[in-house]
């Protein structure tokens, strides 16, 4: 199988050199070399993340606003032999989706998140977010947000989550090699992507091509507090120069979801039930 055997025949309505490209190239290649294609489901939330749907020829559920993760979770506990994969949007995910992603770092549930983040609601022309920076003017501001933007790397890690990392759309062999290791994770694993916005967050653009630097091999990533120090070195403001730094800031091992429950460690998922619809259904008649 090649990349392009993902593709699909739908039009692409994402913005002439929107970064989305590059995630969607970047995914397609990591799912073809690991060879996953035909044992992975997505799950999309809603957003211009979330178009990925339909440019994916993969099984999956095209979900709604935030809910990504909590069906990506049921997904997987319903047959633990798929490889699930989430995408949301920053929107979608730390504003819609907060509690669930919170939860699903606590959980550890085995499965992949990546989140595109631009720093704005891109689909509904610019709303900001909560990793949208301090003093942006957009659509639903136009005096200029008040509130200092989350880290979503140290929120994941504070939380729980076993496999954190951050990407940057436009480098599609280190977000390719990212994808892979997250995916191979055994438990849960979320990748921050930065995916710069062409059209309602321009200004990231420049600051990121001229920031953005590959954590090197010098970094413990099984050190937590080496990690936390990672990831505060960028704050996702855009006030000063401040590089930014990509690749995995933390990475251990603890028990998933699925093997601290004594009912879900047996093949209960393959018993075959041979469910009768009319007996259900002819309570209601
Ligand atoms: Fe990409 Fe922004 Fe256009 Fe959405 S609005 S497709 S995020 S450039």
């Amino acid at each position: 199988m090649k990349p392009e055997d993902l593709a699909t025949k739908e039009k692409n309505t994402w913005c002439p050199g929107c970064p989305n490209f590059g995630i969607l190239q970047a995914a397609k290649e990591a799912i073809v070399e690991l060879n996953i294609a035909e044992k992975t489901a997505i799950v999309t939330g809603i957003g211009c993340h979330a178009k990925i749907y339909d440019y994916l020829n993969l099984k999956g559920f095209y979900g709604l606003h935030g809910r990504v993760l909590p069906i990506a979770f049921g997904i997987k506990l319903g047959n633990p032999d798929l490889t699930v994969i989430g995408f949301g949007g920053d929107g979608d995910t730390y504003a819609e989706g907060m509690e669930h992603f919170i939860h699903s770092c606590r959980y550890n549930a085995d499965l992949t998140m990546m989140v595109n983040n631009n720093q704005v609601f891109s689909l509904t022309t610019g709303q900001f977010t909560p990793t949208t920076e301090k003093g942006f003017k957009g659509a639903s501001n136009p005096l200029g947000v008040n509130e200092n933007p989350i880290n979503p790397l140290i929120l994941a890690m504070e939380a729980g989550a076993s496999f954190v990392a951050r990407g940057y759309a436009l480098d599609i062999p280190h977000l390719k090699d990212l994808m892979k290791k997250a995916v191979t994770h055994n438990g849960f694993a979320f990748i921050d992507i930065l995916q710069p916005c062409i059209m309602y967050h321009k200004h990231s653009s420049a600051y990121l091509n001229n920031n953005v630097y590959k954590i090197d091999q010098s970094h413990q990533a099984s050190d937590l507090n080496r990690a936390l120090a990672k990831a505060r070195e960028w704050d996702y403001s855009y006030e000063k120069e401040t590089k930014v730094p990509v690749g995995i800031f933390y990475q251990t091992m603890r028990p998933v979801f699925q093997s601290q429950w004594s009912q879900l460690k047996k093949p209960w998922y393959k018993i075959d039930r041979k469910t009768n619809l009319s007996n259900i259904t002819g309570e209601f008649k």
